[in-house]
């Protein structure tokens, strides 16, 4: 049972450690930006309010983020197993309200996994990220450093590969902007808790698992 959370500029590689981190912790992973595009391609309230703002590349206000997901942290899978939040929280106030859930609950966050890779780098990596539209796939691949076999196709589940609406230039540099601003001060905020390790992001996607595995 770990109770997790990773932190990391928009396009760090967090989505990518995520998917070992939760099938070798075995905790469900809580992806906010996910449950948003979920929302959104089933055309939900919810999306096509979030969707306003994450095409801007703004964040999504806080008072459609917390409610939905402490409801998700209620959930059984949670209870049970833990969980790795990816995307959440995002401002001081996200993590403000949900050290005030855990407290309710009795439980704590057991690490902070800050994943540290600079803006330039981002920009790149954004800007070559391809991913599969098949829901429950959701791989990813990079045009520059992991392009998939058969271009646009998913060499796992043979869906067409998209480009995120959000991934454009000029969306990338604010989402950068909005992560520097508002989601930076969470670093000292858990290294207050002692919970917090930073990973320098690797080139070589192994090298950060190996990173990663030391940390958690
Ligand atoms: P990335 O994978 O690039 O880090 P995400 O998929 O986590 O981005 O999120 C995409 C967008 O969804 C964000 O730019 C923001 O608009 C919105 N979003 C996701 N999580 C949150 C959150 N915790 N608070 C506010 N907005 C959020
Ligand atoms: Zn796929």
């Amino acid at each position: 049972m770990k109770r997790l959370i990773i932190l990391g500029a928009p396009g760090s590689g967090k989505g990518s450690q995520c998917k070992w981190i939760t099938k070798d912790y075995n905790v469900p992973h809580i992806s906010t930006g996910d449950i948003f595009r979920k929302n959104i391609s089933e055309g939900t309230e919810l999306g096509k309010k979030a969707k306003e703002y994450m095409d801007k590349g703004a964040l999504v206000p806080d008072e459609l983020v917390i409610d939905l997901l402490t409801s998700r942290l209620d959930e059984p899978d949670c209870v049970e197993n833990g969980f790795l939040l990816d995307g959440f929280p995002r401002t001081l106030s996200q993590a403000e309200a949900l050290s005030n859930y855990l407290t309710s609950k009795g439980i704590q966050i057991d690490r902070v996994i800050n994943i540290d890779v600079d803006d330039e780098e981002i920009m790149s990596r954004a800007l070559n990220r391809r991913t599969c539209s098949n829901p429950e796939c959701k791989e990813i691949y990079n045009m520059r450093d992991n392009p998939p076999k058969v271009e646009g196709i998913c060499d796992k589940c043979g869906a067409p590969l998209f480009i995120r609406d959000d991934d454009n230039e000029e969306t990338v540099a604010n989402r950068l902007r909005v992560y520097h601003e508002q989601t930076e001060p969470l670093i000292k905020y858990y290294e207050e808790l002692g919970v917090l390790r930073t990973v320098k992001g690797q080139q070589e996607f192994a090298d950060t698992v190996a990173l990663v595995k030391e940390a958690i």
